[in-house]
This record gives C-alpha cells, structure tokens and sequence, in this order.
C-alpha cells in the first residue's frame, strides 16, 4: 500500500498549485517546506515573460526566510500532472543552504499518495554547501 500524506497538508499543496502563476509553461507547481520548529510554509511557482521565473520551492524557502526561520527538516512537492514532480537543480541547492543530507523531500500526486521520497543527499550528492565556505 502506498503512503499517503495527511488530508490538512494536501489540501493546502492543492490550494497553492492552483494559486500558481504559470501561464507559460501550464507547469504550476506547490511546495510546502517544514521548518525545524514544526511550522509550515508554502509557495507556488511564480513566471515571468523573460523566463526568469520563480520556483515553487524558492517561494516556500522565502516565505520560511521571511518569518525568522532557516532550516528545513522536510518538504512536499505537488506538480501538475501524474509525473513526479522533484525539484530541480537550482532549488536542491537552495534546499542544501537551509537543511541537511537528510533532509526528506516527497513528490505526492493529485490523491496524496506519495510518489517518490528522497532525501537530499540522494537528489544532491557530494553536494557543495554552507559547510564549504567556513564564515
Ligand atoms: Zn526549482
């Protein structure tokens, strides 16, 4: 039997995907990041003409920025179709920033059922970080 996500939390990625702004690519995208306190931030993919768009998981990361926090222990990615939706190499470096390898990312679909978990080291192996530009 697949896992599934709670009602609360598939409601709310349901709620942000159709909130995108993606009339370019038809692609809308949510993503909802928990923060190490518990607490959850969503975002929705946000484009532009020049294509310099905004993913949903960078707007899920501003929003956890915004209100204080900085650091991810788990995130949801609900994308527009059947395939699963995984984040792409820019935001698993955004994703490194603000949490650890271990970090569990999980695509879910349009039932809640959960269509692929990884964690970060998986999707960013070996991957560049915080930890290499000591401050
Ligand atoms: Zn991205």
């Amino acid at each position: 039997m697949s896992e599934a996500i709670e009602q609360q939390l598939l409601e709310e990625l349901k709620r942000l995907r159709k909130n995108a702004y993606a009339p370019y690519s038809d692609h809308p995208v949510a993503v909802i990041v928990e923060a190490a306190s518990g607490k959850r931030f969503g975002g929705s993919n946000v484009e532009v003409a020049h294509f310099k768009s905004v993913c949903a998981e960078a707007s899920a990361i501003s929003a956890m920025i915004a209100a204080g926090e900085r650091s991810i222990r788990s995130v949801w990615v609900l994308g527009p179709n059947d395939h699963p939706c995984t984040p792409c190499g820019d935001c698993r470096q955004r994703l490194r920033e603000f949490g650890a390898g271990t970090m569990v990312i999980q695509a879910v679909d349009e039932h809640g059922t959960v269509t692929r978990t990884h964690t970060l080291d998986q999707l960013l192996p070996e991957a560049f970080g915080p930890q290499n530009i000591p401050v």
